[in-house]
Order: C-alpha cells, then structure tokens, then sequence
C-alpha cells in the first residue's frame, strides 16, 4: 500500500520541510503520495509534483481550506485514508493537531516524532524530553507518524508525479481563524538550516543579541536562543531552541553564552558539529562541544565578526 504525506505549505511556497517529509515517506516502502490542501494551491501542487520519489500530488483546492483549520483538514483526510498503509506528516504545528486527531478518528495509536525509520513499523524517538531515544514497535494494520524533519534528508528534484484532485465533502468546523502573525526574516528557517547561531542570556540586551544575528548572517545561518534569553526579551520567541522550543539538527551549532543546561540540549543534541563560546570551561555545552573557546563573547564574538568580514 502507498504512504500519504500532508504537506506543509505557507504563502504558496511547500515547506523545506515537507521535502523531508517525503524522504522519510519513501524509507517506508510503497508509492508515496503528497496530499496538498489549502485555497489557492496551485503552486503548491506544482512544487510537491517536481520531488523525487513522490508519485501523486491528491490535490485539495477550496476556499474553507484556506489557513489550514484542523477539523477540516481531519475530515478530509480521513475520507482518503483507507487507501494507505502509513499517513505521515510532520510534527509541527499543523502536524501536531492533525495527525493525532486523525489517528483517534481511526481508532489507532498515533507514534510521533519519529526521527529515524528502521521499518514500516519500527521507529526511532526521543523520550524523557530528548534525553534518551526509544526504538519501538507499533503492531497496528495502518500508521499514523509525525516526523522530526531536521532527522531526514531532503528530497532531491526531478520528479514529475501525476496531479489527482481530491473531493471535499464536509468542511464544516467547529474553530475559527483569527489571524497570523508571521515572523519577517531573510535567516533560513531555523528548523532545517543547515548552520544554527545561537546567543544565551548572557549577552545581556535585546541591542547585544544583535551580533548573535550579525554572526548568522555572514555564515548563512539561522539565530536560536535560549530560554533564558528569550525570557530577558533578547530574542524573540520562535527563536527558542530546546524542550519547549524547537528541535535543530544542524550540520553545525554555535552556542555562544550559553550554559548547555539539559532542556537547551534537548532541541540541539541532534547538531553533527557543536561550537560553544563561554567563559566556563566547565559548563555543560563546553564539554560537549567538538570545538570550544574558552573566553568573553564580547570580545571573541566581534573579533570572529571582523575575520568573517575580512
Ligand atoms: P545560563 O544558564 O545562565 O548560562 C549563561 C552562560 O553564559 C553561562 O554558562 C556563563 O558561563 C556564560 N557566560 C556569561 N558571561 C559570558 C561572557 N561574557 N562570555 C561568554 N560566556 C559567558 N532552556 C532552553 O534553552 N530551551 C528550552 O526549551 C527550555 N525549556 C525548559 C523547560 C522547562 C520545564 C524548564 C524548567 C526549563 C527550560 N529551559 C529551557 C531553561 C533551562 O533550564 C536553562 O535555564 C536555560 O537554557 C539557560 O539559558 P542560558 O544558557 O542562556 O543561561
């Protein structure tokens, strides 16, 4: 049987995210199809067509779809899924409303953030907030996952899948949408850049943070920051990166002031290469850095800053 993927999309554009999505669909065997649903989709549709390994795009074009509201996009779903083995998204917003909605619909066990795949039915997770990972079995017919997409590899161009539309028969819903507030920023998106820069509370001001953001830049990098930092009003808060912030898996991660306590590792454990900057040779992220500078961001930071600039 195929695998359905739920596509992430915003402004016309398919999330980078998706792109993983996709990628992680195909390691479950089967044709992997993308539903993509919205008002206005078009573009959309055309993107998800033009990825590797994906054989149909099911296409759900209507107005009351417009802002993704939960209840419809469950309905709609959930008419479709009889035809699939594995109904995968991700697990984000949009993710995480659906998908669990979805699987109690269907009566099943949902397995969420999933961030390796050992078989159709066998997963890898983290638990205990990232500090441990499960690999579990889930004995169901059908599946419902959501997946970290920073664990997954993007999927590659060159596809060329068929266009399906797909019905709507009920988009009645019970919630409805305000507004959006969207964050302006030219930084990669910080759950899938390949470089994450990221400042801890101890740079001290909102005006300070800014060199946090001035490093990113000029390496192409997406800002994090702590809680802690967050909390001061340094940064804003989808910049969070931890437990109750977002999970990064970046080729590299520069933590700059920041201590490394366990709930920060737990959105940055999965970084290949780690970088810390702190005066504490002993605090927790400088022992688990591949690189650590022991001394004062304030001058390490603009000393870096200048090189860069040459
Ligand atoms: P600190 O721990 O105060 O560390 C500051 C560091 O800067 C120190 O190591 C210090 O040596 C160094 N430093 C100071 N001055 C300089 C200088 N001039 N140059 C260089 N280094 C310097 N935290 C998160 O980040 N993300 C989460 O998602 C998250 N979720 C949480 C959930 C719960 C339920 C709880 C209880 C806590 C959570 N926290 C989270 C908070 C977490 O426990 C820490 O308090 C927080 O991560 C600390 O942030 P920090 O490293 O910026 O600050």
């Amino acid at each position: 049987m195929s695998v359905l993927v739920l596509a992430d999309h915003d402004l016309g554009n398919l999330s980078g995210a998706t792109t993983r999505a996709v990628s992680a669909a195909a390691q479950l065997g089967g044709e992997v199809h993308v539903l993509v649903a919205g008002s206005d989709v078009a573009a959309v549709a055309t993107q998800a067509q033009a990825l590797a390994g994906v054989a149909k795009v099911l296409v759900a074009d209507n107005d009351a779809l417009a802002d993704a509201p939960v209840e419809a996009l469950t309905g709609l779903i959930g008419t479709i899924a009889g035809d699939y083995a594995h109904i995968l998204g991700i697990a984000g917003a949009v993710g995480r409303d659906v998908l669990p909605r979805l699987a109690a619909r269907l009566g099943i066990q949902p397995v969420t953030d999933i961030t390796a795949i050992l078989g159709p039915d066998r997963f890898v997770r983290p638990v205990y907030a990232g500090n441990a990972f499960e690999t579990l079995t889930s004995p169901q017919d059908r599946q419902v996952l959501s997946v970290r997409a920073s664990s997954f590899a993007p999927a590659g161009a060159g596809g060329s899948a068929e266009l399906v539309a797909v019905p709507i028969a009920d988009t009645a819903s019970l919630a409805r949408f305000i507004a959006a507030h969207r964050t302006q920023s030219d930084a990669p998106d910080l759950q899938t850049a390949r470089i994450v820069v990221s400042g801890g509370v101890a740079l001290g001001s909102r005006d300070n943070f800014r060199m946090i953001e001035d490093l990113a830049g000029l390496v192409g990098a997406a800002v994090g920051a702590t809680r802690a930092a967050v909390d001061a009003g340094y940064a804003p808060n989808d910049w969070q990166v931890g437990q109750t912030g977002k999970v990064v898996a970046p080729d590299l991660y520069i933590g700059i002031g920041i201590s490394g306590a366990l709930q920060h590792q737990a959105g940055m454990l999965g970084a290949k290469k780690i970088v810390a900057i702190n005066t504490d040779a002993e605090s927790p992220l400088m022992k688990l850095a591949d690189y650590a500078y022991q001394g004062d961001l304030f001058e390490a930071v603009p000393a870096l800053i200048a090189a860069l600039k040459g």
